[in-house]
């Protein structure tokens, strides 16, 4: 058991390394972001308007779409998508659980994200957070997702691991080992993270 007591992170390697990312995968950052950029815009966006993970590229869309990312407390207020708490508690007993994420463009966003798993993720080491641009150099057995990018690089980089990605329009073109059941049904497509894990990747 990691983080309640003491500062000793005690790693049992007989159990499997789990890379969790937190923006779309564990945390709602699509919710508030769409809203904040719709309102500016004067309409209103879903997340099926978003076909392409790049946001900028998406019909309605342009670079300013980046700005709500630069605003302070971004991070910090992101809702848990709902049962990826309750599945993380889960896999912290059955798995090594790591939770890898990349900083925005607002270097207040790392604090953020450290303090964020604190409060909702209190059961994960605060020494299991891997901030990074570069999770293709990050090892691991599985690796969770939402960006069809890094599906695509960290599977590139770890031929052994298994990439598990919840299933958005916008990563429609990814081809990992295993897809969720729709966004639309969070609960239901971490249940299947768990079962495809606890199972061994089968
Ligand atoms: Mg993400």
């Amino acid at each position: 058991m990691g983080g309640m007591s003491g500062d000793w992170d005690e790693v049992d390697m007989s159990k499997p390394l789990v890379l969790v990312d937190m923006d779309g995968v564990c945390a709602d950052l699509m919710t508030p972001w769409l809203l904040a950029y719709g309102s500016r815009k004067n309409r209103l966006f879903t997340v099926e308007d978003v076909r392409n993970f790049k946001m900028e590229t998406n019909a309605g869309f342009d670079d300013g779409v980046y700005e709500f990312l630069r605003r302070d407390g971004v991070f910090a207020d992101l809702r848990p998508i709902p049962g990826a708490v309750q599945a993380l508690r889960h896999l912290n007993d059955t798995a090594n659980v790591y939770i890898c994420s990349t900083p925005s463009r607002n270097p207040a966003s790392a604090t953020e994200k450290l303090r964020w798993c604190g409060r909702h993720l209190p059961f994960i080491h605060r020494r299991r957070l891997i901030l990074c641009a570069r999770k293709d150099l990050v090892r691991g057995d599985y690796l969770i997702e939402d960006s069809p990018d890094n599906v695509r690089d960290w599977a590139l980089a770890n031929p052994q691991g298994k990439t598990i990605l919840i299933d958005y329009p916008y990563n429609a073109c990814a081809s990992p080992s295993y897809r969720t059941c729709s966004y639309q049904k969070p609960e239901q497509a971490w249940d299947e993270i768990v079962a495809f894990i606890d199972g061994g990747g089968r």
